[in-house]
């Protein structure tokens, strides 16, 4: 049996009710009003730069996660986590941190994230007060009897370079529909607050409409950095919320977040007892009507089939938490819909509310579906399977093949050069030591370029255009796997972040179909700045001035 640690245990109830993994957006620039305006931030003379990408441009893996990061200030108490690979690590019999060689007396257990597998944690396991400069970290330890031996190089600037934003951002409440909503200030949150506040008010009224219920008060924490899919709940519901967002959404369809989300706070009051995991998805799924975008879930699932991923339902609720986001989400939704299409609303709530003892996922459904719906889990399993192969297929299977692979690659990325906290060891992310865990990313060219890259290629999915998007998940593909940026596609999006960096800037989002890009002045600044470019020379700038200030 697997030892529950404190933070284990922080994370399983995250996970087991209520886990929801989302997605997040990148609002500004479709909510904006292009006009040209005055703007404190002085726009580059220059309209021809160009900027020649380096020879090889590559990104850096982190063996050892170290938040808040990737940049460390003087003052920062890092905590440190080590990825171990894999899912359900059972037994950590020995762990030494060391610093430049000396032993670190803090002490590691194991955590885990239901999308990127387990890890080691050790909170708080250094204060750079007085670190100025270059270091080692080493870590070795003992996992299931496997050894496990990482150093990580890492640098301590000093405090007065920490980013102005993070000196003065605390967390600020914001009453908006069902929630108290928590938001950074100077963060593009705090900016589009009131987009947010009309999207948070108007999906709770949907969501509270479809069940006939009240969502009871919740707190939402709006975060500026990329956290998994982008959507967490727990004790609290965490969204990231940021304008270089390389997520598993687009701007448009960031409600279905919100959606999703309120759905997992409502159903929770009708679980009945060990309502399994994937129930709680499947409902969540359904009342989306797709999983991070408008999706035909019985095509969908029809695909799945296709593809040969459409699990029996015990295999299927046995493996949940091991088995591909995207295909058991797909699995989970069309289940529900089957269900409700088959035996009605009524009795699939009675189904979700069941009270049964088994601990198994799939003896509490073939108990369940026995007693509400009148079928055990096989007979079940075969009437799914047969409204599976009823279902249209349209172009459902190189969707959801582009989606799965794109988001494994994204995930792989994030695993491997853009790893995210695990800060849900506090009951509130905002009990975290430092707000800076919510808002600090990398802002170099070369990730900047990776990440809008991954954007861009999610966009093209997400609209439908798969015969484009496919060689963009190709490239991506090859660039995680080797950390080299480099290729055809990717080639533009580096130059052009490059070309912005040279000038002061941050690169937020480019679409190399119409040559339109979005760049930013160095935090604080949060106003979007649209840079136009011809022939891979960047050639305008133009302020932008959003609707929603
Ligand atoms: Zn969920």
């Amino acid at each position: 049996m697997r030892r529950l640690s404190p933070i284990l245990l922080a994370v399983a109830l995250a996970c087991a009710p209520t886990v929801a993994v989302t997605e997040t957006q990148s609002a500004p620039v479709s909510t904006s009003i292009e006009q040209v305006a005055p703007t404190a931030t002085p726009l580059p003379s220059s309209t021809t730069t160009t900027t020649q990408p380096p020879p090889t441009a590559r990104l850096s893996p982190r063996p050892i996660w170290l938040f808040p990061g990737p940049d460390h200030f003087e003052g920062d108490v890092l905590t440190a986590q080590v990825p171990l690979g894999k899912f359900d690590a059972d037994e950590l019999t020995a762990a030494t941190v060391t610093l430049d060689g000396v032993e670190v007396a803090v002490s590691g257990s194991l955590s885990g994230d239901p999308l990127l597998g387990d890890y080691l944690m050790f909170a708080s396991a250094i204060d750079t007060t007085g670190l100025l400069g270059d270091h080692m970290l080493r870590v070795e330890a003992t996992v299931d009897g496997s050894s496990i031996e990482v150093s990580q190089a890492f640098t301590v600037h000093p405090d007065s370079q920490r980013p102005p934003q993070e000196r003065s951002a605390r967390w600020v409440p914001v009453e908006a529909g069902c929630c108290t909503v928590y938001v950074l200030e100077s963060t593009a949150a705090d900016r589009d607050i009131a987009l947010l506040t009309s999207i948070i008010e108007d999906t709770t009224d949907e969501v509270e409409q479809r069940f006939g219920l009240e969502i009871a008060p919740i707190d939402l924490v709006l975060l500026d950095v990329l956290w998994g899919n982008g959507g967490y709940a727990g004790g609290e519901v965490a969204i990231s919320y940021l304008d270089r967002d390389f997520g598993p959404r687009t701007a448009d369809t960031v409600a279905l977040t919100f959606v999703h989300e309120f759905t997992h706070a409502i159903s929770r009051s009708l679980d009945g007892t060990h309502t399994p995991w994937p129930l709680n998805e499947a409902m969540a799924v359904f009342i989306t009507g797709g999983h991070f975008k408008d999706q035909p879930l019985g095509p969908r699932a029809k695909a799945l089939a296709m593809l040969g991923r459409l699990l029996p339902l015990d295999e299927f609720l046995s493996d949940f938490t091991n088995l591909q986001h995207e295909a058991r989400y797909v699995q989970a939704g069309a289940l529900a819909t089957y269900i409700v299409e088959t035996f009605g609303w009524e009795a699939w709530l009675d189904l979700y509310g069941a009270d049964h003892d088994e601990q198994s996922w799939s003896g509490w459904m073939d108990a369940a579906s026995s007693a509400t719906l009148g079928v055990d889990l096989e007979t079940l399993d075969d009437g799914f399977r047969e409204w599976v192969d009823e279902q249209p297929l349209g172009n459902q299977i190189q969707d959801l093949e582009l989606t799965i692979a794109l988001q494994t690659v994204r995930r792989a990325y994030q695993a491997a050069y853009a790893p995210y906290p695990n800060y849900f060891i506090y009951e509130s992310v905002r009990d975290a030591p430092q707000t800076a865990v919510a808002l600090r990313e990398a802002g170099d060219p070369v990730t900047a370029a990776v990440e809008t890259f991954i954007a861009h290629a999610q966009q093209l999915v997400i609209e439908g255009h798969l015969d484009e998007a496919e060689p963009f998940v190709d490239e991506l593909e090859a660039i995680v796997a080797s950390g080299v940026v480099a290729g055809r596609l990717v080639t533009p999006f580096l130059e052009l972040a490059l070309a912005v960096d040279a000038e002061g800037f941050e690169l937020l989002d480019y679409n190399p179909i119409t040559g339109t890009g979005v760049v930013t002045a160095r935090e604080p600044d949060l106003v979007p700045i649209v840079v136009s470019v011809d022939n891979g020379r960047l050639v305008g700038w133009k302020q932008v001035v959003s609707a929603t200030n």
